[in-house]
């Protein structure tokens, strides 16, 4: 048999993917993909719509992409197979799509009062779930504001920190580690050193993580140049981290392709034995 070929984050409707989590999995399995990670931003709504249409040969692994920081910086927590029960977890999940909702009503106005022409209800239309960036720029794009979603994420409009950006809630990441651990699952952390997006933390945040109790780091990832791939795995091998790599697929959101970036088999075993709080389908 081949060697197995696993991607370990991507993106559906049900945040701002633009793949519904059904069309995901029949997708993922004629990308010749063996297994995949369901990892929508700060929600679990995907799970069971995947679960239903699972194709035969495909492994599903339910996870979340969760928004953290540390010390004022914004970052990612991949969180893999963590019980879907635990109150704690969920009701913090809860909070952050709260935010966002605030957060994205916030920017339109902003946008609206400098005239530009985008509403609410055109944004809230585009958003199936989890409501994110992608698809306030969605509406600019279908306005004619800008050519493209990457058109809208820079300075000018909604790129971090750009002129109608706003700030959302995130949960500080040492205690996201704490609350996934104590609900069975496991971490990677997400495109630790995407600096294209934004600022990115230190190798001491990276540190603190791992003594947390982080299981990985996401070193093989679109964003990254080789030469930031070549410095996280060093890193991840001084902090005993294990090393994995996704696509980060967001359908027509973004250029990448599902299986693009992918996990060794060994890396992914090791990450299932450490996860108790949900199975892989
Ligand atoms: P949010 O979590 O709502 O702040 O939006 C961040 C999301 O926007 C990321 O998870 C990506 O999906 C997307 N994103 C960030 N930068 C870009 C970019 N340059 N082009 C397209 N999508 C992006
Ligand atoms: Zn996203
Ligand atoms: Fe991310
Ligand atoms: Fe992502």
């Amino acid at each position: 048999m081949l060697r197995p070929r696993i991607d370990l984050h991507t993106h559906t409707t049900a945040s701002d993917g633009t793949t519904p989590p059904e069309v995901l999995v029949r997708e993922a399995r004629d990308a010749g993909l063996d297994a995949i990670a369901l990892t929508d931003h700060d929600t679990i709504d995907g799970w069971d719509r995947a679960a239903q249409a699972l194709p035969d040969g495909l492994a599903l692994v339910r996870g979340a992409e969760i928004s953290c920081a540390r010390h004022g910086i914004s970052l990612h927590l991949l969180a893999y197979l963590f019980d879907p029960s635990s109150t704690p977890l969920m009701d913090r999940m809860t909070e952050l799509r709260e935010s966002r909702v605030r957060r994205a009503e916030q920017m339109v106005r902003m946008l609206v009062a400098d005239g530009v022409p985008v509403s609410w209800e055109q944004v809230r239309d585009l958003a199936d779930g989890t409501v994110g960036r992608p698809h306030v720029a969605q509406a600019l794009v279908e306005s004619g504001v800008v050519g493209s979603v990457a058109e809208a994420f820079t300075p000018e409009w909604i790129g971090s920190r750009g002129r109608y950006w706003g700030t959302r809630l995130e949960v500080d990441v040492v205690e996201m580690i704490g609350l996934v651990r104590d609900a069975g699952g496991v971490t990677v952390f997400a495109h630790p050193g995407a600096a294209a997006r934004g600022r990115v933390v230190g190798d001491q945040v990276i540190a603190d993580m791992a003594a947390a109790g982080l299981a990985g780091l996401e070193v093989d990832h679109p964003d990254h140049p080789p030469e930031t791939r070549e410095r996280l795995r060093e890193l991840a091998e001084a902090h005993g981290l294990l090393v994995t790599g996704a696509s980060d697929f967001h359908g027509l959101n973004k250029t990448v392709a599902l299986g693009d970036f992918v996990t060794s088999p060994h890396v992914f075993e090791e990450l299932l034995a450490g996860a108790s709080g949900s199975a892989v389908l």
